[in-house]
């Protein structure tokens, strides 16, 4: 499919910036830089605009509370993300024949580097991207960077512009970002998993299965996919995978990577000997599947097991998921604010799992969609108390109602209060509210620093 081609588009145009957050105000910039007028078009009010566009502001024209037809006068339009593909203003853009391009396809088409590392799936995305880039950073010979963008850090019209061309970019791919991506072509990719998220945007889970196929599609000879082999819908997607496919999970005649023993093996195609590494010290068998993945995508790269190892020894996760942060009591704290959907706290709860039923579990925020009854059958292995808040605590106190006491606190700091009252030397509170956070905090980032400065205040007034 053809992508983003800035010969095709005259320079003194204008160029539409559709969503001015981080890396759309980071895009029109390098669109500016490059020779375009831009038009940045954005849902907020004028002055909350104004102050996010700062002096930026000055330099380009922009709009506000809304999307305007004015759109329709660009060369081409840079589609942030987030912006759902429904709205009434890109079928007219289409009928128009503007064309709509991500941010990852322009920021590439301007990037000296070519060789890009993507990764994706609905979650462990920025754990095992975070990894990968470690792991890259280490290896690569000296005079070679790994550039880390995509949905972390800084945007990656930013980084990759400013790359050389033997660098390595390693970067994190949502399901939104690969739907709005004509062309992408990343030389390794990964796909962690696939389950029901983000639904309500794509429209269907078929949709949200081609979103992410998107990463594998336009690779060919020489590039490689990494796929979880126990994932079904991961698995069957990979059957359409046209490059090489490394598989990690449970070890098999198919499997490439697997953990036995406390260790991670790697049986590369056409190596001699198996690589077998100790793992990264972090909690729950979903971080060894990110460190397989990551290990795998380093070794299709020509990465040397030892850098790989030292990467891997290294790495202490990454914010807000399954964090710990520090003690009051005896009671150990845990922030995985991280944890916006039933899933991921599926999967903090696997992580306690050998320890019985000693963790007293922050639950609630905004509802999502899905219920809460999956969790049901670890909340009886794991949970001896479900602290609830935000604008979920109803349903989700309907949901599980029977299993194990739970107290209804509305908000975070009567959460921890409550939590620090009742836990016993040996418990473990930990915040997988399996909701997400925008009815009581700015973002999941927020709801994860208050809960740890909430944890300091308490461990300092004990
Ligand atoms: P993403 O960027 O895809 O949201 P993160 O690395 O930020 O993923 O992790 C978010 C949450 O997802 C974690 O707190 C954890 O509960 C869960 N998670 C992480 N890695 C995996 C994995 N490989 N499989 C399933 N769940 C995972």
């Amino acid at each position: 499919m053809k992508g983003f081609d800035p010969k095709a588009f005259k320079k003194g145009k204008l160029a539409g910036v559709m969503g001015l957050g981080k890396s759309g105000q980071s895009v029109a910039r390098l669109l500016r830089k490059k020779g375009w007028k831009v038009l940045g078009s954005d849902a907020r009010p004028k002055a909350e605009l104004a102050s996010a566009l700062g002096a930026l502001g000055k330099k380009i024209q922009w709009e506000w509370s809304g999307h305007s037809e004015r759109l329709l006068k660009c060369a081409f339009v840079v589609k942030s993300p987030g912006l759902k593909p429904d709205l009434p203003i890109f079928e007219k853009l289409k009928a128009k024949g503007v064309p709509v391009f991500s941010e990852l396809e322009i920021a590439l088409a301007f990037s000296p580097a070519k060789a890009v590392v993507a990764i994706t799936g609905t979650n462990g995305k920025s754990t095992t991207t975070q990894l990968t880039y470690q792991i890259f950073k280490a290896g690569l010979p000296r005079g070679r960077k790994a550039i880390l963008g995509g949905n972390i850090g800084i945007p990656l019209s930013t980084s990759a512009p400013a790359s050389k061309k033997t660098d390595v970019i390693v970067v994190e791919c949502s399901s939104y970002q690969l739907e709005d991506s004509a062309h992408f072509e990343p030389r390794a990719a990964a796909i962690l998993n696939l389950t029901a998220d983000h639904i309500d945007h794509h429209g269907t889970m078929a949709a949200y299965i081609e979103a992410k196929a998107k990463v594998f599609r336009e690779q060919g000879p020489g590039d490689a996919c990494v796929f979880n082999i126990d994932d079904p819908a991961v698995y069957k997607l990979s059957r359409e995978c046209p490059s090489e496919r490394l598989y990690f999970g449970t070890p098999g005649p198919q499997t490439h990577a697997w953990e036995e023993k406390g260790k991670l093996h790697f049986r590369m195609p056409g190596a001699k000997k198996d690589v077998v590494l100790v793992p990264p010290k972090l909690p729950g068998r979903h971080n060894i599947d990110n460190a397989l993945a990551a290990g795998l995508l380093a070794l299709a790269r020509g990465i040397k097991p030892a850098a790989i190892q030292k990467a891997l020894k290294a790495f202490k996760g990454v914010e807000h998921r399954i964090e710990p942060c520090g003690a009051v009591r005896g009671i150990a704290c845990v922030n995985d604010s991280k944890a916006t959907n039933v899933d991921s706290t599926m999967v903090a709860l696997k992580a306690y799992e050998p320890a019985g039923k000693r963790v007293l579990l922050v639950l609630g925020g905004l509802h999502k969609g899905s219920p809460y009854t999956p969790l049901k059958p670890l909340i009886e292995k794991t949970v001896k108390g479900i602290l609830t808040i935000g604008a979920a605590a109803r349903r989700i106190e309907e949901d599980l109602s029977g299993l194990v006491p739970i107290l209804p606190c509305s908000d975070l700091a009567t959460a921890v209060d409550t939590a620090v009252r009742i836990g016993e030397k040996g418990d473990t509170l930990l915040l997988s509210p399996a909701c997400a956070s925008f009815d009581q905090f700015k973002d999941f980032e927020d709801r994860g620093r208050q809960f740890k400065a909430l944890v300091a205040a308490a461990a300092k007034a004990k």
